[in-house]
C-alpha cells in the first residue's frame, strides 16, 4: 500500500533483464563458449544459479510465469487470448501498489502487449517494433537506449523490465563478433532464415562442421548482445538496485531438433542463465540447487522488502533446501504436448509416445535416455498442483481483440501461429 502523507521507506529498485532464447550452457559463465564480460561482472557481485529452469519454451507464457510466480497453465493460452486469465498480482503490480514506478522495453514482437498482454500493471510498456515484415525486432542498442532513458527519469524506486530479442533465430551477428568464434568452416551455410529453415523444419540434419558453425554464430550474437548491456548496467545504482539477468528459454542444437525451442524440453532449451545481484545477494556465490523461473518473483519481492502473494507457486531461491521438482511443458493447447519433471539429478520426459529418464549427473547432455515405466506419480502431483492453484484467481477469458494483420503475418513467419 502506498502511504499517504508520510515519507515512504523505499526499498531498492529492480532491474530485470531477459535475454530471449539464451541457453545457459552456451555462456562461458556456465562452461560454454560465449564470452559475456558484462554479464560476468554482475555474476561476480551477485548470485549465479547453475540450474535455473524455464517452465515453458516459448516467449509469452514463460515471461508470464517469470513475472507472476505461477506456472504457465494457470495463465491459460495467453498468446491466443492476448493476455493471462490469472488475476493474481504480478511482481510489477505488487511493486506498483508499494509506490514503485514500472517500465518495460520490449525487443521482439512475441512480447508485444497486443500479442501477449504482458503490459498489465506497467506504467510504461514500450513495445514498438519496426513495421517491417522482414525484421520485427528492435536491436539491443535501441532497447538499451530506451530503457536507460526511462530509468534516468525515475527519481524514486522502479521496476524496469528490459527484453532483448537478439539471440533469437536468425543468427546474424556482425562480422566482428562472428570472427571471434571462427570454426574454420568454409561452406556457404549462414544463420539466415532461408538457410536454416530446412533444418528447423526437420528435413535436414547438419553435419558436425555445420552444427559447430551455426552454434558459433549463436554464441557470437550473445557476445554482441552482452556488449549492448553495458550502458544499461552502468545506468543503475549498484548499491540500491536488484539486478536480475535471465532468459525465457534456451535453444536446441541437438536431439534432432535444430535451432529451435518450441518443442524441446532438453536442458539446452529449458536450462537458462539466472544471475541476481544487489542488496540481499552475496557476491560471487554459485547456487547448485535447482530453481524454477516461478521462483524469481518471490525472490526479488522478498529481497526488496516487498510483500509476496500467497497465490505465487514459487519460493525465495535464497531459502535453499526447499527446491524440489520443477516442471516444464510444451504448449498444452496443441496436440503432442510434452512435459518434463526435473530435479537436480534426474529428468523424466513425458511425451505422448515415450517416457524417458535422464541421469543429469552422469549424462548432462541427455544423450543416453532410459525408459521410465511409471510416471503416474509425477503426473498426479502436477495435476494436483494445478488444481490447487488454478481455481483461485482465474477470470474467464474475454474474446481477444483482433490482431493487427501485419502482426499476424510476422508471427506466422516466426512459426508462432499457424497460417489459416
Ligand atoms: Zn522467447
Amino acid at each position: 500500500m502506498q502511504l499517504v502523507g508520510e515519507t515512504p521507506k523505499w526499498g531498492p529498485s529492480i532491474l530485470i533483464i531477459s535475454l530471449d532464447t539464451v541457453n545457459a550452457e552456451t555462456l562461458a559463465l556456465y562452461g560454454g563458449i560465449a564470452q559475456t564480460p558484462n554479464i560476468d561482472k554482475i555474476a561476480a557481485r551477485g548470485v549465479l544459479v547453475e540450474q535455473a529452469i524455464s517452465h515453458f519454451p516459448e516467449t509469452c507464457l514463460s515471461h508470464w510465469s517469470m513475472l507472476s510466480g505461477v506456472l504457465p497453465e494457470v495463465h491459460g493460452n495467453a498468446p491466443a487470448n492476448r493476455g493471462s486469465i490469472y488475476t493474481g498480482p504480478t511482481l510489477v503490480e505488487i511493486a506498483g501498489s508499494a509506490g514503485y514506478r514500472s517500465g518495460a522495453v520490449i525487443g521482439g514482437i512475441t512480447l508485444q502487449d497486443q500479442a501477449c498482454g504482458l503490459g498489465r500493471g506497467f506504467d510504461h510498456y514500450d513495445d514498438r517494433v519496426p513495421n517491417n515484415p522482414q525484421d520485427f525486432t528492435r536491436p539491443a542498442p535501441q532497447v538499451t537506449k530506451n530503457a536507460v532513458a526511462w530509468i534516468q527519469q525515475r527519481p524514486g524506486p522502479y521496476v524496469a523490465f528490459v527484453h532483448y530479442f537478439d539471440a533469437h533465430f536468425p543468427y546474424t551477428p556482425k562480422a566482428e563478433y562472428a570472427a571471434k568464434y571462427g570454426t574454420g568452416y568454409s561452406g556457404a551455410l549462414t544463420g539466415s532464415d532461408v538457410d536454416l529453415r530446412p533444418f528447423r523444419d526437420g528435413g535436414k540434419t547438419p553435419t558436425a562442421d555445420e552444427l559447430a558453425h551455426i552454434h558459433s554464430l549463436y554464441a557470437a550474437e550473445i557476445t554482441q548482445l552482452d556488449a549492448a548491456l553495458g550502458p544499461l548496467l552502468d545506468a543503475v545504482d549498484p548499491n540500491n538496485t536488484i539486478v536480475v539477468i535471465t532468459a525465457d528459454h534456451g535453444e536446441s542444437f541437438g536431439h534432432d531438433y535444430w535451432f529451435n525451442h518450441r518443442e524441446g524440453l532438453w536442458d539446452q532449451v529449458i536450462r537458462v542463465p539466472l544471475i541476481v545481484a544487489g542488496p540481499g545477494f552475496e557476491p560471487g556465490v554459485r547456487i547448485s540447487e535447482q530453481v524454477g523461473l516461478i521462483d524469481l518473483a518471490p525472490t526479488v519481492l522478498a529481497a526488496a522488502g516487498l510483500p509476496t502473494d500467497t497465490g505465487m507457486m514459487g519460493t525465495d531461491l535464497r531459502a535453499l533446501g526447499q527446491a524440489g521438482e520443477v516442471t516444464s511443458i510444451t504448449d498444452p493447447w496443441r496436440e503432442q504436448s510434452s512435459m518434463a519433471v526435473r530435479n537436480a539429478a534426474l529428468k523424466v520426459l513425458i511425451t505422448p509416445s515415450r517416457q524417458l529418464g535422464y541421469d543429469l549427473v552422469q549424462d548432462p547432455n541427455e544423450l543416453a535416455p532410459f525408459v521410465v515405466t511409471n510416471v503416474d506419480e509425477q503426473l498426479q502431483t502436477y495435476s494436483q498442483i494445478l488444481k490447487r492453484y488454478a481455481p483461485r484467481q482465474v477470470a474467464a477469458p474475454a474474446a481477444p481483440p483482433p490482431l493487427d494483420p501485419q502482426r499476424v503475418e510476422q508471427l506466422e513467419s516466426l512459426g508462432y501461429i499457424a497460417p489459416d
